[in-house]
């Protein structure tokens, strides 16, 4: 069997991953990148699709700040836009107190200069004929949007490629280990690789990865619910979310309407499916919320693997107990948007040891220091 050399090994071909393979390969490095099944064919593929930065923490808006300013780029770095529109993104407030929450975060945001626009009960009515009555208000962030997740992931794998990255598809990694200078990766059927460099972007799954490195994290999955409708004439402009949750839609240049809310089952460790109460509990909604959907058919329902840690925020960054190894995951139901800066601020830390966006508040050590419960459940 052959051991092959290379710069950067990455586990893990979603979004993080092949942008990382990407902006590692702008920056020079020879890159291999390996995924067990289809890039892009987990949570990265098969997400709802929303492009958001309005509703992320402070913390979170400077990596989606960076982001924000990638999904502009698409057509130039992907050689297509992915159905990617920045079409707004609207949040509703179905009470009051839902809509101080909405003012408290224009005014928590209000350095990132996300351009919100709060919405009175009557501006509401105004502009949204579509919408069903249940409204006090909302907060429109105009320059946010939303793509078609099934086309972008897997494009920035192929970009890799063009750019000269090893991009090894139905490649599981079954063995890391480190000898002090370079990581030993058994992958696929015979694969061996030595590297220097390893970036765990595994997703649900990084936490065994991290786990072997002496680093556990109290990992857990969840797998949102989604549904899509038939094609229907187009109404409705905006990717919609509703303050404090519950459900979330959008209506694709084809016309379908995707929308999202609750939770789906885990069949086995890869495969998942939404059930029909929580598939009823979402259309009962999302008729309420638009009207137009009534009499729609729903042509497919489906679920993904996500991965969540307690805070509800990342590990980005580098280990805390080996060289060379650098952590993207745990994106929580946010990554489709903030992907492509992780995986450029990933390929910065190779590159030069420092990210140029902070992200001290994704290090893997914030789980060392609370002192939880080495748990990792894939
Ligand atoms: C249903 C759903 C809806 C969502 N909606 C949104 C949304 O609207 N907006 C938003 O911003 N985010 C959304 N998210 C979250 C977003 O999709 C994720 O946060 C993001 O895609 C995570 O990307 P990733 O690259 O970290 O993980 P993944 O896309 O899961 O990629 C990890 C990859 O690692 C591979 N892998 C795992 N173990 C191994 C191994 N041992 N060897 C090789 N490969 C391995 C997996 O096969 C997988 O392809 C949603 C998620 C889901 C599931």
């Amino acid at each position: 069997m052959s051991v092959q050399h290379t710069g950067v090994v990455i586990v893990g071909g979603g979004i993080v991953g092949a942008s990382a393979a990407l902006a590692l390969r702008g920056l020079g490095h020879a890159v291999v990148l390996l995924e067990r099944d289809l890039c892009g064919s987990r949570s990265s593929g098969v997400n709802y699709g929303g492009v958001r930065r309005q509703g992320r923490l402070p913390i979170q808006l400077p990596l989606a700040q960076r982001a924000h300013q990638i999904w502009a780029e698409l057509p130039q770095r992907l050689g297509m836009d992915g159905e990617y529109r920045r079409s707004g993104h609207f949040k509703i407030a179905r009470s009051a107190a839902d809509m101080a929450q909405l003012v408290s975060y224009a005014e928590l945001s209000r350095d990132f200069d996300l351009g919100l626009q709060l919405l009175s009960a009557a501006q509401v009515r105004a502009r949204c004929s579509w919408l069903g009555g249940v409204a006090v208000g909302g907060s429109l962030c105009p320059e946010d949007g939303q793509a078609n997740p099934r086309l972008v992931s897997p494009a920035f794998a192929r970009a890799a490629a063009r750019a000269g990255a090893t991009v090894l598809e139905h490649h599981p990694v079954h063995e890391v280990q480190h000898d002090g200078q370079l990581f030993h990766v058994r992958a696929g059927q015979a694969l061996q690789l030595r590297a220097p460099v390893l970036l765990n972007t595994a997703g649900a799954w990084a936490g065994a990865l991290a786990a072997a490195f002496g680093e556990p994290v109290p990992m857990h999955s969840g797998h949102p619910a989604m549904a899509v409708s038939e094609p229907l004439p187009a109404f409705l402009p905006w990717s919609l979310g509703v303050e404090g949750g519950g459900i979330y839609c959008r209506q694709t240049p084809s016309g379908q309407v995707v929308m999202g809310g609750g939770q789906g089952l885990a069949l086995d460790g890869q495969r998942t499916r939404v059930q029909a109460p929580t598939l009823t509990h979402l259309l009962q909604q999302a008729v309420a919320l638009l009207p137009p959907l009534r009499h729609a058919q729903i042509l497919r329902t489906w679920s993904g693997t996500e991965g969540y840690l307690p805070d509800r925020q990342p590990v980005l960054g580098p280990s805390s107990t080996t060289p060379g190894l650098f952590h993207g995951f745990g994106f929580a139901g946010a990554g489709f948007q903030i992907g492509p800066a992780a995986g450029e601020v990933l390929a910065e830390l190779v590159h030069t040891g420092h990210s140029s966006t902070p992200i001290a508040p994704f290090s893997i050590q914030r789980f060392a220091r609370d002192g939880a419960p080495p748990v990792s459940t894939p």
